[in-house]
């Protein structure tokens, strides 16, 4: 159930970030300035970070993840020990639900290593999630129609618990349920609108999954590729959208047009040059959340800035698709080879049709396929990744279903 307090609360996020998505550069910079200045309080009664509180966004220390996740108590503003925090996620995630206007917390996917992040949110926070989320993702004129919104995500995601009532209904399908309950549950709750990691609705296009109902098609959790949004797109009959969602937040989302906007409205986004590429690893500040402060936090997605400007009118910076992490491109005495760059000599041959996935070692890599990849066609593509990779590659026929919660195409072997 959500208190009116809690819709009104959606409604003005949803109406200021509407707004915002009008602005110039310009404005949104000032106001990231004035947004900045309203959060020292909380970052005062943040134990990591009170020290630096009233000094300018540069003057604060970068924060790895690995850091926060050590000890949540030293990065929450309520005074809340690590222990506790977890004992709440835990709960969360075994199915206990926190009441509506109660402070909630649960655990992510996560992005570095795999490793899950824990998440906490005040209702406040929830609302400006739920509210930016349906402003950068629909067209208003879509609140004007009834949503019927499945969340195929993995469970005890806090975020999404502020169900709504009314004219938008929310269904959360979890991800750890079979294909064919899937599809069975899905086909019967007729969404409108459907979030889901791209393997999965790879997976769900594949097996016969029909939706006459949608409208609205998101992935979210992981890169995908331009073959397989082709593909999704044909199979489902509508194109995805990808949102970039990580534990350090809501960082950005695709726009009508299909580019991929960083959330600067909300967000401050240092881009930290990635030594040997023309990309960026982010740092990344989110001027909203206040319960648990994000600040200077180090991000492991690798990003290309795209510098064509978006006919859309919103002025967040525009990215390339994202196709893997800081931590899985390939160094070589020729040069650091790029998640992009192998994604698309191994898509060029494979498609989004056969799942694989490359490991890069120093002087060698594996692509490794589905059994049931035809032999030709793999050691075509493995001729296509030596090619880009400048390295001898070794096909096996042994990559097994992707089981999730996050898929990784391109793999450094950290020896
Ligand atoms: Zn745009």
């Amino acid at each position: 159930m959500v208190t009116m307090a809690q819709t009104k609360r959606i409604i003005a996020a949803w109406l200021r970030t509407k707004v915002a998505m009008r602005r110039s550069p310009a404005a949104l910079a000032r106001g990231r300035a004035r947004a900045w200045a309203r959060l020292q309080p909380a970052l005062a009664r943040c134990p990591a970070l009170s020290e630096h509180a009233g000094r300018p966004l540069e003057a604060f220390p970068i924060t790895d993840i690995a850091d926060l996740r050590r000890d949540y108590g030293a990065w929450n503003s309520l005074g809340l020990a690590d222990s506790a925090l977890r004992a709440m996620a835990d709960a969360a995630e075994a199915g206990e639900v926190a009441p509506p206007d109660a402070l909630s917390a649960g655990w992510s996917t996560g992005s570095g290593g795999g490793a899950r992040g824990l998440f906490l949110a005040s209702p406040e926070e929830r609302a400006e999630y739920v509210g930016q989320s349906l402003a950068r993702l629909l067209p208003a004129s879509a609140l004007l129609r009834r949503q019927r919104i499945a969340l195929h995500l993995r469970a005890g995601n806090a975020l999404y618990s502020d169900a709504g009532r009314g004219r938008i209904a929310f269904s959360h399908v979890p991800l750890s349920a079979s294909l064919v309950e899937t599809i069975a549950t899905l086909e019967a709750f007729a969404p409108t609108i459907l979030i889901a990691p791209p393997f999965r609705l790879l997976a769900l296009a594949e097996a016969g999954l029909s939706l006459p109902s949608l409208r609205h098609l998101f992935c979210g959790s992981e890169p995908i590729s331009a073959a397989e949004r082709t593909l999704i797109a044909a199979r489902l009959g509508q194109a995805p959208h990808a949102i970039w969602q990580a534990t350090e937040g809501f960082l950005g989302a695709e726009c009508a047009v299909g580019r991929l906007h960083l959330n600067d409205h909300v967000l401050a986004v240092e881009l930290e040059p990635v030594p040997h590429t023309p990309g960026f690893r982010p740092i990344i500040t989110d001027l909203m959340r206040r319960s648990q402060p994000i600040v200077r936090l180090r991000g492991d997605d690798y990003l290309e800035l795209d510098p064509r400007p978006c006919p859309c009118g919103f002025a967040g910076r525009v990215i390339r698709p994202i196709e893997g992490r800081v931590t899985d491109l390939w160094p070589g005495a020729l040069g650091t080879v790029t998640p992009p760059q192998i994604v698309a000599a191994v898509e060029a041959v494979l498609g989004a049709d056969w799942r694989w996935q490359a490991v890069g070692e120093t002087t060698r890599a594996t692509l490794r396929v589905a059994p049931d990849c035809p032999a030709a066609l793999a050691q075509h593509a493995a001729s296509a990744l030596a090619a880009a990779a400048a390295r001898p590659v070794t096909t096996l026929h042994d990559l097994p279903e992707w089981a999730g919660p996050k898929r990784r195409k391109v793999v450094w072997h950290h020896g």
